[in-house]
Parts: C-alpha cells; sequence; structure tokens
C-alpha cells in the first residue's frame, strides 16, 4: 500500500483545537489502532530512531556518506524524529521528504535543545531557579517555545530537572539547584511553559524532562560518572521533580549518561518501567540521551550491538538518539524472539501519540511558516521578559556599608574584569538557537544606564569567546602584564566594579572543574586593585556556586548576576543603580572550600555533635579541623537593599493527625528604607523517624511584594504533601511524631514553632 500524506488526512482530526486531551484522547488511539495496523516492523523501528540533522538537507542530492544514507533512511521511513534541525526551510525539506517519499508519510517529531531560550536568551536555569518567581519562569520557558516552535521545531529537550549538590558537575547550570521542592515547583512550571495549555497550539513544544535519573549525583562530580544512590536519596531528593513533571504533563523524558547502582540509567527497567510508565502513569514516551544506548558497551554493561539493543527496548527506552543501534539491530532481534513485538507497539504508539497531540499528522508543515518565523523570533516583548526575568534571577550576597544601589550622582567608575565587556559569555551554554556575541555586556548595560564616566580595563583574559568545545576551554591566560592598568584605573575612581567569574562556556555539559574558585588571575587582579581601592563591587557571572572566600572577607559588595542571558548588561545596571531592588535567593549552597562538598542545606544529623560544648577540646565530633562545617551562603540566602522583619508566626494548631492540615501565617514587614520583594521561605524539622530525617526541609514559600513600611500577613499549609517521606522501601508514609517549623528569608535565618502528628 502507498499511502501519500493525502491519504493520510484520514488519520487526523477535523477539529485541530480538540487534540490533546488528558486523560488520552480515544480518537489519536483508535488512529494510532489504524496506523500500526499498516506498519511493518522495519517501519515500527523507523519510529523508534533519531539522527542529528547537522547536514545539509535542503539540497536535492544531501552530500557526504553517512549523509546520503540518512537520506535513503528518511525515505525508507526507517526514521521517526531528527534533531538539532534548525530554521523552517529545513524543517520543511526533512518533513518533505519523509511525507511524500516514504511509504507511510508518517511526520517526524523535530527535537532541539531549547534550555533556556531559542533565539532570545533567558538566564540559565541556575540562575532562573534564584527567582524562585514561578511565573516568571513558565512565562520565560513559553517565549522559548514560541520561538522554537516558529523555527519549525516540535520539542524540547528541557527542562534539566536533576538536583544536584555538587558544584564541580558543569551542569548544574542547566537545573533548579539542590532542593527536591522548589525543582518540583520549577519543574512544573516549566513543563507548563513549553507546553501550553494544548500542545497543538502552534505556539508550544513538546517538553523533554531529563535526565531520568540520578545523573546530578555523577560522582566526584565528573562528567559521565557513574551514581551510587540509596532508596532513601533517590525517592526523596532525586525523584520528586521528576514525578512533578509527570504531574504536569511532561509529553517526553530522557535517559541520562550515568549508571545508578550498577545499571546504566539507559537499560534501567525499575526506572523506566516500574516507576515512570507504570507506577507514574507516564503515557508519552522515552528518548534516550545521545547515544547513551550505543555507550551501554563502553560501561561494560552489554559485550555487542544486538544485546545492547534488547537491553535498551526491554528496559523501556522508545527511541534511540543518534546511537543507530535500533535501526541496526531491533528488527533482527525481534525477529529472533529476543524482544516481543508488543515492546516496539508499545513505543511506537507512545511516539505517535505525541506527534498526534502536536497536530503533525494534519499538516506537518505547520510548524513552517517563515513569516511566523520572522514575527515571533526577538519579537520586542520577549526582550523585555527575559530582562524582567534577568533581574529576578540576581542575587546580592554582601552589601557593607550600603555602597549598593550605585548613587546617580556624578561620579568616576572604574570598570575592571575579564567579563566585563563581554558580550557571550553572559549567553551562558546551550544556546544553539542564537547567534555568538549577541548579548548585552555589563560595559554596554552601564553605558545605556548612567551618563557616568567609565574608565574600563580588562585587567586579565579568562578564555578566549571563541572557546565553545575546543581545548581552550582549559587555557586561562598566565599573562598578568594588564593588571597594571587595572590598577591605575581604580586608583582615581569613586567606584570600582569588578566584573569576574567563569566564562559561559565553562560550565554545561563536559565542564566539571575541581577546583571552583575564580579561575586564571583573576583573584590576583581583584587583590591588586582592592590594595589601590577599597570601595569595590564584585559582579560575578558563573554558572555554579563558586568558592569566594576572600572576596566575601574584604570585598564590600557581591552581586551574584549568573550568566543571565541576552539582556544581561541591562538587567545589572539595573540592579546595580537601584532600580530593581534584588530579590534572588540561593538554589544552592555556595561552600567555602571545594573539600566541603557535597555541602546541602537539607543534611542530616550524625550521632556526634556538628558544635563541641564550649571548651571542650576533644576532636571527636563532626567536623574537619582545616574548615568550619557550615557554608558561606547557605540555600536560600539572598539580601536587598531593604530589610525585612518577621514576627507573630502563627499556628492554628498544636497537634494533627497524619491526614490534617495545618494553617500557618506569618508577619513580613520592611523595615528598610527601599521598596522590595521577600522571598519568604518555609521548612520544617520531623525531629525522629523511622530512617534519619533531615534538619530542614523546604515546604513552601511566597513571594510578596512590600513597600517601605508596608507590613503583610502571609499563609503558608502542611498537610500531608508535605509531611510524609519515602521509606526505606521507597513507600510514601506519614509518621507520628514531634515537628519544628521556621519561616525566614533563607534556610539560616528564621522564627521557629512546633507541632506534632499523635497516632
Ligand atoms: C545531552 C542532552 C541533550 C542531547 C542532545 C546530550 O549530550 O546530555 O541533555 O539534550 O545531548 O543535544
Amino acid at each position: 500500500i502507498v499511502i501519500s500524506s493525502m491519504t493520510l488526512a484520514s488519520f487526523t482530526d477535523t477539529k485541530p483545537k480538540q487534540m490533546r486531551k488528558f486523560p488520552p484522547h480515544d480518537d489519536i488511539e483508535k488512529k494510532i489502532d489504524s496506523l500500526l495496523a499498516l506498519m511493518t516492523l522495519e517501519e515500527k523501528v523507523g519510529q523508534m530512531v533519531q539522527y542529528n540533522g547537522f547536514w545539509d538537507v535542503t539540497g536535492p542530492t544531501p552530500k557526504g556518506g553517512n549523509t546520503k544514507k540518512k537520506y535513503e533512511d528518511l525515505r525508507k521511513g526507517r526514521v521517526g524524529s531528527m534533531l538539532t534541525v534548525r530554521g523552517t526551510k529545513e524543517v520543511r525539506a526533512v518533513q518533505k521528504i519523509v511525507t511524500e517519499e516514504s511509504r507511510l508519510g508518517i511526520p517526524l517529531i523535530i527535537g532541539f535543545d531549547v534550555i533556556h531560550g531559542y533565539k532570545t536568551l533567558s538566564p540559565i536555569p541556575l540562575a532562573e531557579a534564584a527567582s524562585w518567581d514561578l511565573e516568571a519562569i513558565e512565562k520565560s520557558a513559553k517565549i522559548a517555545a514560541a520561538e522554537a516552535a516558529a523555527s519549525g521545531i516540535n520539542w524540547t529537550f528541557a527542562p534539566m530537572v536533576d538536583i544536584s549538590r555538587d558544584p564541580r558537575w558543569g551542569r548544574v547550570m542547566e537545573g533548579a539547584g539542590e532542593d527536591p521542592y522548589l525543582g518540583s515547583k520549577i519543574a512544573k512550571a516549566r513543563v507548563s511553559g513549553f507546553q501550553g495549555k494544548d500542545l497543538s497550539d502552534p505556539l508550544t513544544v513538546a517538553a523533554c524532562t531529563k535526565h531520568f535519573a540520578g545523573y546530578g549525583f555523577a560522582e566526584a562530580g565528573r562528567e559521565y560518572n557513574k551514581a551510587d544512590l540509596g532508596t532513601i536519596t533517590l525517592h526523596n531528593i532525586v525523584l520528586p521533580p521528576f514525578k512533578a513533571a509527570v504531574e504536569a504533563g511532561s509529553r517526553t523524558f530522557m535517559t541520562g549518561f550515568n549508571e545508578l547502582n550498577g545499571i546504566p540509567v539507559t537499560a534501567n527497567k525499575h526506572l523506566l518501567r516500574d516507576i515512570l510508565k507504570k507506577e507514574w502513569n507516564f503515557d508519552g514516551f522515552v528518548v534516550s540521551d545521545w547515544a547513551s544506548i550505543e555507550e551501554l558497551m563502553t560501561w561494560g554493561y552489554t559485550k555487542d550491538r544486538a544485546e545492547t539493543a534488547v537491553r535498551a527496548a526491554n528496559a523501556g527506552v522508545d527511541m534511540d538518539m543518534e546511537g543507530n543501534i535500533y535501526i541496526e539491530e531491533l528488527a533482527q532481534m525481534v525477529k529472533a524472539g529476543k524482544v516481543k513485538e508488543e515492546i516496539l507497539d508499545e513505543a511506537v504508539r507512545r511516539i505517535l501519540r505525541v506527534k498526534f497531540e502536536l497536530g503533525l499528522f494534519e499538516d506537518p508543515y505547520k510548524y513552517c511558516d517563515p513569516e511566523r518565523e520572522k514575527e515571533v523570533i526577538g519579537n520586542p516583548a520577549h526582550i523585555e521578559a527575559v530582562r524582567d526575568m534577568a533581574k529576578k534571577s540576581i542575587v546580592l550576597l554582601k552589601n557593607e556599608n550600603n555602597l549598593l544601589p550605585l548613587q546617580k550622582k556624578k561620579q568616576t567608575i572604574a570598570l575592571i574584569g575579564p567579563l566585563a565587556d563581554e558580550n557571550n559569555s553572559p549567553l551562558g551554554s546551550w544556546r544553539l538557537g542564537s547567534d555568538d556575541h549577541t548579548g548585552v555586556s555589563l560595559k554596554t548595560g552601564l553605558e545605556a544606564y548612567s551618563k557616568n564616566k567609565i574608565n574600563y580595563a580588562k585587567g586579565v583574559e579568562l578564555v578566549s569567546n571563541d572557546a565553545q568545545f575546543t581545548k581552550e576551554l582549559h587555557i586561562n591566560t598566565t599573562d598578568a602584564t594588564g593588571i597594571q592598568e587595572a590598577v591605575e584605573i581604580a586608583k582615581n575612581a569613586d567606584v570600582v566594579i569588578m566584573a569576574l567569574g567563569e566564562h559561559g562556556f565553562m560550565t554545561g555539559e563536559g565542564r566539571s572543574r575541581t577546583n571552583i574558585d575564580l579561575p586564571g588571575l583573576q583573584q590576583e587582579l581583584l587583590e591588586a586593585v582592592y590594595e589601590v581601592n577599597k570601595n569595590i563591587v564584585l559582579v560575578l557571572q558563573n554558572g555554579r556556586p563558586l568558592t569566594i572566600n576572600w572576596a566575601d572577607q574584604h570585598i564590600p559588595a557581591i552581586v551574584e548576576a549568573w550568566q543571565l542571558g541576552s539582556q544581561s548588561g541591562h538587567a545589572i545596571a539595573e540592579v546595580l543603580y537601584g532600580d530593581y531592588n534584588p530579590s534572588g535567593k540561593l538554589p544552592m549552597t555556595f561552600p567555602r572550600s571545594v573539600g566541603q562538598i557535597p555541602i546541602y542545606y537539607n543534611h542530616k544529623r550524625t550521632g556526634r555533635p556538628v558544635d563541641p560544648a564550649p571548651g571542650d577540646e576533644q576532636v571527636f565530633w563532626s567536623h574537619y579541623i582545616d574548615e568550619e562545617n557550615t557554608p558561606l551562603y547557605p540555600f536560600g540566602f539572598g539580601l536587598s537593599y531593604t530589610e525585612f522583619s518577621y514576627k507573630k508566626l502563627q499556628l492554628d494548631k498544636k497537634e494533627i493527625n497524619n491526614n490534617e492540615k495545618l494553617q500557618l501565617s506569618v508577619e513580613v514587614s520592611n523595615t528598610g528604607n527601599y521598596d522590595g520583594r521577600e522571598v519568604v521561605q518555609l521548612y520544617i524539622q520531623d525531629l525522629y523517624g523511622s530512617i534519619i530525617r533531615p534538619v530542614k526541609e523546604l515546604k513552601g514559600f511566597e513571594l510578596v511584594n512590600l513597600k517601605k513600611g508596608e507590613t503583610q500577613t502571609l499563609s503558608f499549609e502542611l498537610g500531608p504533601k508535605e509531611l510524609g517521606f519515602y521509606n526505606e522501601t521507597g513507600e510514601y508514609v506519614i509518621e507520628p511524631g514531634e515537628f519544628k517549623v521556621f519561616i525566614g528569608g533563607s534556610s539560616q535565618t528564621s522564627l521557629e514553632d512546633s507541632f506534632s502528628i499523635i497516632e
């Protein structure tokens, strides 16, 4: 039978607006039944294959050996998806091949890493997490989706929801930090932002929640490493954001490069089938990470390509990303009885379901409108929104003597540092849809903002601007000759702004570090400038927590500005001049020293105290002999130009049973001199339990805008969803016992009260 894209109309909905429904849409399921009945084994395998699109798909005869094979495979219906095909012209070209030349004409689903924006870039995800602003984060994902979808893309490989406690790992920049509660809320916001209410809306894309699971616990922060995780940490810390993403309707999941407790997650049946597909009822599909099926052999988990295909398919990986294992081996393995055909039917059903929901069968070119592409991408409203997101992501770490906000009066400013005049680094890692060097540098931002004279000196080199994916990443120049010029301009300045940190390419995939100090000669530069002028505002731009003890001890003002995307410089300028009062709070602990890692706020007690009794000389308590236990800046921490005070923490009951809810309220006042915004955080401590419980756990937060002098009462609720935990068998339990509750502006400062859960 030859079914052209015309005949395929019979499989499509005539009323596109009704495409996406939860629970499963009966109509779609029937269409899938009909389509599956027509498919050969090879065509079924084809839907499970994803090819990379870095090749010339627009020409009539694609060039190059591999390219030719890919073209042939598309024509034969042996490919179900492509990734990193850019722009409507190219997407149209590949869709045309499959829909017009393959036997069944099934459209491709086009994937792309839209991690923090497509063309208009938002802050890196870790920075966005620092805003704790779920609405703004959802909006940022929505904009990213609209721009990507206008460029022909149907599917983003985001959000990354991997919790991590290890800032050595370069991919912490892609996640929401260390906390499962905040991480779950953000996972939901991002999935909702990308997918909208109706996936057939051409301004939305399907989300892909990744990397399932445990990748953020790669040992020693070394990329692609193994993760040993007990049931308790897995269920209480790692899995919650993934579960939240399923609840928010995430249509796809990606596995990871890591192994978990001895089994690579790309072959982990327990995770993929038992938990994700069965327990959580996930009805979308699972894609491998890039060649992670093939890597089962490199791990030493499988001996050859055939066994590799069997393991991955049986474990529940529905699509093979650029691994060439399924396309080469899977049909054979079905014939040999090693993989049941039902496994393929199930995988194909899941993939087709998402394609139907996206409306690709109605019109494979619906995402390929060059007019819309022009209109939507880089739209001024998008630029405004990412600027707003950028301001909200900034965290004020220190502000002595009210050095900030900068006065608007006439004064001389020295702007120093390798990131001061950078328009590439602020874009951060993962910006495949955007052009390089399109960010607003801090220098440009400051110049646009005030007429104050700015003297600029770079001081030292960080890495070359064009360091992406090259060994230059490891070259921190050792040339100190520029330091003198920086010192000279600092001498005569009223204020020195120093822009230091990590180049945007020093975090992201494959960017693990053993030392998380200021790289290169930046520390030397900072100290030399400090010798001649102590009035320094240090603006950090980085993609992970850094160890900046010296700066914390000496520099009066420190602003964490991450990598803030396209509008970086403008956002920082607005904050430095006080037109936006900083409100961000750290989503990840800043250690004092790399030796403290992993260090995180929701740790457990030990059998020994963490502080010795006064006057106690003994050494046998839980500590280091050369460093404090406490972090430099804790999770949830961030200052404002104003002050907030907390009063009257009230609980409506002192005792509840395990299915009851507790209402809490607290009065928060702005007692300082500026209007401001506070992230009010609620933590609990379960004092004892059948498993050891953390010293603190975030269980709620609210953003509140307070004018100076204003007070507001905020309410919170704690119930079964917040008060239980997963025990050593992975079962959710709510145990009777005593709890403390804390409300405040960080994980360390708070009002405190207590309550009990009774039998
Ligand atoms: C990354 C994924 C990404 C994929 C496709 C992999 O190297 O781990 O997160 O989505 O590449 O670009």
